[in-house]
């Protein structure tokens, strides 16, 4: 990036309130690793060269558009999970954005008010905030929460000194009374996005809302589509950037960027020309999200001889399998779609959640792999005790599980790569 862009971002990221030394110190660690982990890597395509681009602007051109959208009136929201509808958002002139909490920051602000003993993605999400090193946060309107974990349900407490927010409450299980109360907090969350944006939402608009959030899970869904042939055209890293990007980048850049990476994936299908060896044996990762830039177990896996091939995550299959459908209805009809589509998903926080099990075990099938990673990050139950039906079920179709637990520091780097390397060589001796 020339000097003065880099000037002229810096300038933006102090006038929203950022720490801008401690925010440089966060670069210039992030630029190493960026280019260790995807920039050393051999037969990558070319079309992932949008994405690198997209990911080095992060805090900077992506900041710059959504200053942009504020300026001429326009309002963000910022939220953490899948069960909040960006729909809503786009439908009333908004943007969301998803706030990232991937990396190991504001530990020690944050643990001034959590325990220790708190997943990290909840623990980084409230060091972000208050190290003031994150834009999005800076420049969101207002951020949602959900009562999906205890973790969080607790932690909206202590944002809502911080930041304005809106709770969405969430059904522990699903059925016919689970569907009319979050059908009731879809329509909340529709009044609340209408009085922040000042615009009334309707069926038009909607309707226009659902089918562009849907093509990105389109083509998100078809380039992974690409992964269940051997050799896979596109690594694991790679497929995983442009999944958590999905979540922060422009939708019709993004629908661009990902379309000549689907040419040339398919193309790359057809002339058999892979990313990763096809010897590598093939994994999935499940489990806990790896938001931005979070991307440790994949590259464990990929520098040790094997290939990622699907992750059966909220970064991952969880955001773009089901497409929301579209209808011509009238808006009431429309939001009781959105909300019966939302409500299918699969998280670990829902008792009994038998679809995630079966899923699992179609994903494993679909994908052809040859071993499933189980990671949980650390101090979360929800993910950590279901391991034991997802265990259970992978089992009775042959398929081995490694259970990892980890966190964002680097600490345990050492002891999961071994870890990992003795169940590649496992699975090499076993195939
Ligand atoms: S794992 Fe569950 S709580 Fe976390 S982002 Fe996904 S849906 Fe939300
Ligand atoms: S990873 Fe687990 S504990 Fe952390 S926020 Fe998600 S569901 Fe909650």
């Amino acid at each position: 990036m020339a000097e003065k862009e880099f000037e002229g971002h810096n300038h933006m990221l102090k006038n929203l309130g950022i720490d801008i030394g401690a925010h440089d110190q966060l670069m210039q660690g992030l630029q190493p690793m960026f280019r260790e982990v995807f920039l050393s890597q051999k037969n990558r395509p070319k079309a992932m060269s949008y994405f690198d681009f997209r990911m080095s602007e992060i805090h900077g051109c992506r900041i710059r558009e959504l200053s942009e959208h504020k300026e001429k009136g326009g309002k963000v929201i910022g939220a953490f999970c899948l069960y909040v509808p960006e729909e809503i958002v786009l439908a009333a002139g908004g943007m969301m954005v998803g706030l990232c909490a991937g990396a190991d920051i504001g530990g020690p602000e944050a643990e001034q008010y959590l325990p220790r003993n708190i997943c990290p993605l909840i623990r980084s999400s409230l060091g972000m905030k208050l190290s003031r090193l994150c834009p999005y946060f800076e420049l969101a309107d207002l951020v949602v929460g959900e009562t999906t974990c205890d973790g969080k349900k607790k932690a909206w407490e202590i944002f809502q000194d911080l930041i304005p927010l809106h709770v969405m409450h969430l059904p522990a299980m699903k059925g016919t009374k689970a569907q009319e109360l979050w059908l009731e907090e879809m329509i909340k969350f529709k009044e609340k996005v209408e009085e922040i944006t000042g615009n009334e939402i309707d069926a038009a608009g909607l309707k226009e809302a659902i089918a562009r959030v849907n093509r990105r899970r389109a083509i998100l869904k078809r380039l992974n589509e690409t992964r269940k042939i051997s050799p896979t055209p596109i690594s694991g890293k790679d497929a995983l950037l442009v999944t958590q990007l999905g979540f922060s980048d422009d939708i019709e850049q993004f629908l661009e960027g990902a379309e000549t990476l689907r040419q040339e994936l398919e193309q790359r299908v057809r002339n058999s020309q892979g990313a990763i060896d096809a010897a590598m044996p093939r994994l999935m990762v499940s489990g806990c999200p790896m938001v931005l830039p979070n991307w440790k177990i994949h590259h464990i896996v990929e520098t040790n001889g094997g290939a990622v091939v699907c992750e059966e995550a909220c970064t991952g299959q969880r955001y773009f399998r089901d497409p929301v459908e579209e209808s011509d209805g009238k808006l009431d009809n429309q939001l009781r779609v959105l909300s019966d589509r939302y409500l299918k998903l699969d998280c670990a926080c829902f008792t009994p959640n038998d679809d995630r099990i079966n899923n699992i075990i179609d994903l494993a099938q679909q994908y052809r792999v040859d071993g499933v990673i189980y990671n949980i990050l650390q101090f979360c139950t929800t993910y950590a005790v279901e391991f034991y039906r997802v265990e259970k079920a992978l089992k009775g179709i042959g398929v081995p599980v490694l259970r990892v637990e980890t966190d964002y520091s680097q600490e345990d780097i050492g002891p999961l790569t071994n870890r990992l390397e003795a169940f590649l060589e496992m699975i090499r001796k076993t195939h």
